[in-house]
């Protein structure tokens, strides 16, 4: 067979990270072709365009700074060429500009393709709940499979350890995907249960804003653990509210616990919830003056979540989940964080 040509669409922070890891793998093993397409979103930096510095330099300097890529990863600024005769497509652009970038490959992807999502958020539409993996399929007619775990970009790309969970209902893509995305360093595990998988991800972030908002309270870190704990409780019953009967394995994969302590201490949401209180600005503010171009997921996700439990009448059973909504978009003081977790359910 033919060797496996793979693209990555997304060269954000931890589009460009993944990237290193992919575009080494894929030069490395023999069954992936050896040249790794990555999408970049065109962009100006300092007079010139992002894409030509990628492929000049080897380095994402807008970013992932400091980091350098394999020489086999291309940068390519059309969308539609960057998938051009690709079996595999990996995701991993902001959530809110997913339809948008599904919409300009339509009819561009080849029909055996198959995606891998590492995007971390979800949708909501008529129906209800929508995963982003969904989004995708249903728009390119091809299989998704999702990686999510505890991996801020900055320290993958430092190649410190860590672990990452893929959910796939495959068992063969499964292990196809493990070999494209494993590294000494970045240790994968393959579980089936998708729906949790990503979920977790997504749900994750907007703990993380919650936590940092608890640091911009001055609270302490038996605070931010009780957060951590009461937010997984949260995620776990919501997740089973909407996709009943996941195990609790999952839970306790990387995907699960681990990325929500890490995002809690390490993460931007973290960061931008502090910011949040200490300086009273609204989180689009902040995220255009603190972060760069890189964007923000928690607080979407948060009204995207709070949207679902409204129409369900269920606000007063997620109380995090809510108060975080009405925190960010909707003028409440962010100390009422505090006595919402005094009155949880959980102790009631
Ligand atoms: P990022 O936050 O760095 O986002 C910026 C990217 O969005 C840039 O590549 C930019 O060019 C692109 N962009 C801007 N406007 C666009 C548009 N209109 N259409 C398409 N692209 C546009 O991105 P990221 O950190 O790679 O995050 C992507 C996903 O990965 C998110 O869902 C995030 O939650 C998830 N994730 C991030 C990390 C991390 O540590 N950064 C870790 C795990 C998962
Ligand atoms: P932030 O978007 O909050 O930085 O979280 C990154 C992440 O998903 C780590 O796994
Ligand atoms: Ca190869």
């Amino acid at each position: 067979a033919p060797p496996t040509k793979v693209t990555i669409i997304g060269s954000g922070n931890w589009g460009t990270a993944i990237a290193k890891i992919v575009g080494h793998n894929v030069r490395r093993r023999e069954r992936f072709d050896n040249e790794l397409r990555l999408f970049v979103y065109e962009e100006m930096v300092d007079g010139k365009k992002l894409s030509e510095i990628i492929n000049e330099t080897h380095e994402n300097v807008k970013y992932l700074p400091g980091v350098r890529l394999p020489d086999n990863v291309v940068a390519v600024p059309d969308i539609r060429a960057s998938v051009k005769d690709s079996d595999i497509l990996v995701f991993v652009i902001p959530h809110q500009f997913v339809k948008n970038i599904c919409g300009q490959l339509k009819g561009a992807v080849k029909s055996t393709a198959i995606g891998l999502s590492l995007i971390k958020g979800v949708d909501i539409n008529e129906t209800g709940l929508v995963l982003i993996s969904s989004i995708i399929e249903d728009a390119l007619a091809i299989p998704v499979s999702v990686l999510m775990g505890a991996n801020l970009a900055n320290e993958v790309a430092q190649e410190k350890f860590c672990e990452t969970t893929i959910g796939c209902k495959d068992k063969d893509v499964g292990v196809m995907l493990k070999e494209m995305c494993q590294a000494p360093y970045f240790r994968v595990a393959v579980v089936d249960e998708v729906e949790a998988v990503e979920l977790c991800g997504a749900l994750k972030n907007v703990i993380a804003v919650a936590a940092g908002i608890t640091d911009g309270l001055d609270q302490g870190d038996n605070t931010k653990a009780a957060v951590i704990r009461l937010g997984l409780m949260e995620m776990i019953k919501f997740i089973e509210l909407f996709y009943p009967g996941c195990s609790t394995e999952t839970f306790l994969e990387s995907c699960g616990i681990a990325d929500l302590v890490t995002t809690c201490y390490g993460g931007r949401n973290r960061r931008l919830g502090e910011a949040f209180v200490r300086t009273g600005k609204s989180f689009v503010q902040l995220e255009r003056e603190l972060m760069n171009g890189q964007k923000l997921q928690g607080p979407t996700t948060a009204a995207e979540v709070y949207e679902m439990l409204k129409n369900k009448g269920m606000e007063d059973q997620f109380p995090l989940f809510t108060a975080i909504h009405r925190i960010s978009s909707e003028g409440m003081p962010a100390k009422e964080l505090i006595k919402c977790l005094m009155h949880h359910p959980e102790h009631m």
